[in-house]
């Protein structure tokens, strides 16, 4: 039957404007950017297609109250976090490299033979133009044959280089999305992908060369407490203002990453006692400061954070030293915060 035919897609159309309306209603309402990144989060969350991005999205609306980009972001990377480890990531983009590389290098090659063959055409056209003179009909027709494959070439070889800049920009973007990949969008500082990375290179080289590495994890004290105070705003730029003091350790041949939440990873090519002495001036430095709320002038209560810290080499690897920097975290935790503690491996090994 026709009108039975017709109904389902009628009705697939009604159920996509109505979602769609949805999905537009929901980025409205918690006032998120048009990104392709909300839109799919949003997709996901109205359609219900996706239990861990229903459960996310709702403790984060009962936590903040509403979504912010930063949110989303962190949502769907704590979802992806299995799927888009650093080596999947960096295979894929290699790849594309590869063949970008490739491109270029054939519309490289072509452009040159293309060019040398226009100049080599010109040339002769050129001494045929002198040696015959006009007149002789066969070499004029020759001349006029060879002067449109002389602007053709030319054609092409402008088509080509035109290809070439959008290949070149392409390949421009591309490095751009692997920095923002492997980029903090609140402090710029480098991520877990990114830190996880560069762990791993730092660690190879200094057991190749046996020069100390120290795995420092910090985590900011009663950041809730920040966040129910002052507001999630506020906390924000706690961070960042928490993530430039450690930006600027960094600049000591120090690796600064932006690990979670409110918890930064560092790599120090230092032994574990004075990678101690460094995170402790900072973190003195931190709990002596006398912030103040930009919002409304008040002076924030003090903030601080606890650190522990693990020589790298003293364990299997990058991995299992940083879960002992965690560990050493956990304790000065307990012991009462704002302080920094040494995983006990490093300190046997130091004994
Ligand atoms: P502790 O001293 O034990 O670490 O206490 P805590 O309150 O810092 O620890 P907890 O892990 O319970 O809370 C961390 C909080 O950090 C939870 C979350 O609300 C907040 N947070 C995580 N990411 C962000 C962010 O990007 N911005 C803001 N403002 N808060 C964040
Ligand atoms: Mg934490
Ligand atoms: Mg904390």
């Amino acid at each position: 039957m026709d009108a039975g035919r017709d109904e389902p897609p009628r009705r697939a159309v009604d159920r996509d404007r109505a979602l769609y309306a949805e999905v537009g209603e929901f980025l409205f309402a918690q006032d998120l950017d048009v990104t392709p990144l909300n839109f799919s989060l949003a997709l996901e969350y109205v359609s219900r297609s996706d239990l861990a991005i229903e459960k996310a999205v709702d403790a984060a609306l009962v936590e903040y109250g509403c979504l912010t980009n930063g949110i989303v972001e962190e949502i769907v990377a704590e979802r992806d976090a299995d799927k888009m480890t650093p080596e999947t990531l960096e295979t894929m983009l290699e790849k594309v490299e590869a063949h970008l590389a490739q491109v270029i290098g054939v519309t490289e090659g072509s452009r040159v033979s293309a060019q040398d063959y226009g100049t080599e055409l010109k040339k002769q056209v050129d001494d045929l133009d002198r040696g015959q003179g006009v007149g002789a009909p066969a070499v004029d027709k020759l001349i006029l044959l060879t002067r449109t494959m002389v602007e053709t070439m030319r054609k092409a070889e402008a088509q080509m280089r035109a290809s070439q800049k959008d290949t070149r920009a392409l390949q421009r973007n591309l490095e751009a999305a692997r920095r923002a990949a492997e980029q903090d969008y609140l402090t710029g500082l480098p991520n877990r992908r990114a830190f996880e990375a560069v762990l791993k290179t730092r660690e190879k080289v200094a057991r190749e060369q046996g020069t100390p590495l120290a795995i420092v994890f910090c985590d900011l004290d009663h950041f809730k407490a920040i966040n129910d105070t002052y507001g999630h705003d506020t906390g924000d730029r706690v961070l960042q203002f928490v993530a430039n003091l450690f930006a600027q350790i960094s600049r000591n041949a120090c690796h600064v990453a932006r690990h979670g939440g409110e918890e930064f990873a560092m790599l120090l090519d230092a032994s574990a006692d004075e990678a101690a002495q460094i995170i402790d001036d900072a973190r003195d430095d931190l709990a002596n400061r006398k912030l103040v709320n930009r919002d409304d002038g008040e002076r924030l209560a003090p903030v601080s954070f606890s650190a522990g810290i693990a020589e790298v080499l003293a364990y299997a690897d990058g991995r299992a030293a940083l879960k002992a920097a965690d560990e050493a975290l956990y304790r000065a935790k307990q012991d009462g915060r704002n302080r920094v503690y040494i995983a006990a491996a490093a300190r046997q090994e130091a004994a």
